[in-house]
């Protein structure tokens, strides 16, 4: 088994303790981690906070060095996607996709301009705004997408002058850490450092002083506690949250042309995309026919370990994921739902689970109110469209919301009253790097991408020249 290590101040650290990392493929551990000491947290971040006055004031080398660790990874997809389907699922072919993806954030990241904005200037004031960087960025992520919303974080971080400690989930630390050896003589020393363990330790970077500002993505309710361990130092916070994100579906769509777009709206990467579509409400008069159609995807798309060709959907992430999600099926069906498709675990050992159409259910039920983050879709049905509106938005998330209809100024009208920082139209899912992407109500604070997350990643500072 290989020893992956952290980068701690410009060196890779092993740390006393490791932990089994699973393949959800399998349910049994292909590698090790190291489990990052207390004490090895606040070196982290003490180096970051050394690294930061040099780092911040040259614009030119941080571009350079994000073009860099844009080509590094590219230079090493092949064996990053490997490491990334064996410790999170998705096929392989993904995985390269996602590690590209990483690469391109940060190679566009590095074209950022921060201009400086002028608001006043004449004989007897000069005013100009300039963005500045916070200082230690602490950047914690989740399983779904490790690479790509951690190159993200740093990419953003990096540019803007910050300097980075970056935490990812502890069911998916192996490319991040393989990306410590790759990256430790692109970066300078203590500008991104890369530690793993527990939760724990996600913690112990948001209450450290020297950390100015936490970027997490994750969920809702630790995203509160990341706030409210936030609060005492008053440090500025991206909070990147889940969603239970709806589709309405009016009546006047194709049913056999949109049953294979609303499908992946839901299903891409195994249901486990904040922006997924979680619960979708469908007009009765093409209720049934979309629902047939859609099922019957579900049932020949095929479900198995990412690393097999053949596998177009991978395993549910982790244990306590796949539990949740085959507990929400359970409730549901002795709640009186129907399975249209699917509805079982696949295999044994692993956390493969077949992708789930649910009929019968009422807004109330759990699979419907609460965030299923899996390969689980529950189908409802609406006959009045203002009705519809208000059961969708009868829910605390807010992160994005889509409407189908054929007549674009029909669902665009519905779309302005969804209250969601996204509302798509005719699409799910279809986010750019260069729009804003947030969470309204529960959903997140703050918003990611182009400049509105360079405007995240950095505060105000007024210059005021008197003149004469
Ligand atoms: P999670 O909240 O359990 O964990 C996220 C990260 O936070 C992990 O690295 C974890 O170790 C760390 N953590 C846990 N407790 C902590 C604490 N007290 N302090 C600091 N860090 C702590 O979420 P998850 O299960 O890994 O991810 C799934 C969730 O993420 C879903 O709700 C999904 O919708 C959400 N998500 C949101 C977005 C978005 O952009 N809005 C993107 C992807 C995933």
């Amino acid at each position: 088994m290989s020893e992956f290590k952290m980068l701690i101040g410009g060196k890779l650290a092993k740390a006393g303790n490791t932990f089994g990392v699973i393949n959800p493929a399998t349910g049994e551990v292909f590698a090790q981690a190291p489990d990052c000491s207390k004490e090895q947290v606040e070196q982290a971040i003490e180096a970051a906070h050394q690294a930061f006055p040099k780092w911040s004031r040259d614009m030119d080398a941080r571009r350079k060095v994000l073009k860099d660790m844009g080509s590094a990874l590219m230079a090493n997809q092949e064996e990053l996607a490997k490491l990334l389907t064996q410790e999170q699922g998705k096929p392989l072919r993904l995985a390269k996709i996602e590690i590209m993806g990483g690469a391109m954030i940060l190679q566009m990241a590095a074209d950022t301009v921060m201009p400086v904005e002028v608001i006043q200037d004449d004989e007897k004031l000069r005013m100009e705004i300039r963005r500045k960087p916070y200082g230690v960025v602490a950047a914690i992520t989740p399983w779904n997408f490790p690479v790509s919303l951690a190159m993200g974080k740093i990419a953003t971080s990096l540019i803007t002058g910050n300097t980075v400690v970056l935490k990812p989930s502890p069911f998916t630390p192996i490319a991040n850490l393989r990306l410590s050896e790759i990256l430790l003589d692109i970066v300078p020393a203590g500008v991104l450092n890369i530690i793993t363990g527990s939760d724990s330790i996600g913690s112990v970077m948001t209450d450290h002083p020297l950390v100015r500002k936490i970027d997490f993505t994750g969920s809702v309710a630790t995203g509160k506690k990341v706030a409210l361990s936030a609060a005492p130092d008053l440090k500025r916070v991206t909070l990147e949250l889940g969603g239970n994100d709806p589709a309405i579906v009016l009546g006047d769509v194709d049913p056999e042309k949109i049953a294979k777009k609303l499908f992946w709206g839901a299903f891409t990467n195994s249901g486990q995309v904040c922006t997924a579509i979680k619960r979708m409400y469908i007009h009765e008069s093409v209720y049934d026919k979309i629902v047939e159609n859609m099922a019957a995807i579900a049932k020949r798309t095929q479900v198995g370990n990412g690393m097999d060709e053949k596998t177009v959907l991978g395993p549910i992430n982790n244990k306590p994921q796949f539990d949740r999600v085959t507990g929400l099926v359970e409730d549901a069906v002795s709640n009186g739902a129907k399975i249209m498709a699917g509805g079982h675990a696949l295999g044994e050992g692993g956390y493969c689970f077949e992708s789930t159409i649910i009929t019968n259910v009422t807004d109330e039920t759990r699979i419907v109110a609460e965030e299923q983050f899996g390969p689980v879709l529950p189908i409802l049905s609406f006959k009045d469209v203002d009705e519809v509106i208000e059961r969708a938005n009868h829910t605390h998330f807010g992160l994005s919301a889509s409407v189908w209809s054929a007549d674009e100024n029909k669902a665009i009208a519905v779309a302005e009253q969804m209250e969601s920082a996204t509302a798509w139209v005719n699409q799910h899912m279809a986010p750019t790097p260069l729009v804003p992407f947030g969470g309204s109500k529960w959903s997140g604070i703050g918003y990611v991408n182009g400049r509105w997350g360079v405007e995240g990643a950095t505060e105000i500072q007024v210059i005021n020249i008197k003149k004469n």
